[in-house]
């Protein structure tokens, strides 16, 4: 599905940087942060990307991976919906390129999770990511 499709499927309206926030996102392997979005998309004012930013993770399109020193990492969302972001992975900060990934987890580990009384669940992980591993 293109990023314009994903957007008319969530019942967004199309706009240039909306187009170009879910392109980035979805064609970086990770997490981008929110100051490499801003110089990848700096013909955008920071008002406008900031607001996109919320827009499309309330919508359930993209999703905070990761939040550290003020600087926030965001991810696409696959899955989610509006009303609730459903994440069944872990994010991975690499200790070696900084790069935020987000990772599946076991279904016995989803399991485990989903009967405990928790509203929400964010599970950070660091250590070499796959490419740095390698
Ligand atoms: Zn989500
Ligand atoms: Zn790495
Ligand atoms: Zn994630």
């Amino acid at each position: 599905m293109t990023s314009e499709e994903t957007l008319k499927e969530f019942n967004l309206r199309v706009t240039k940087i909306r187009l170009a926030v879910l392109d980035s996102l979805s064609q970086s392997v990770g997490a981008l942060s929110y100051s490499v979005l801003q110089e990848a998309l700096d013909k955008f004012d920071r008002t406008t990307l900031y607001r996109t930013l919320l827009t499309l993770s309330d919508h359930g399109l993209i999703h905070k991976a990761y939040e550290a020193k003020g600087e926030s990492y965001y991810a696409r969302c696959f899955g989610c919906t509006g009303i609730d972001h459903n994440h069944e992975h872990l994010h991975l900060k690499c200790s070696k390129c900084g790069g935020v990934e987000c990772v599946e987890i076991s279904e016995q580990l989803k399991e485990n999770l989903a009967q405990l009384p928790f509203e929400e669940v964010n599970i950070y992980a660091k250590g070499p990511c796959a490419s740095c591993a390698a």
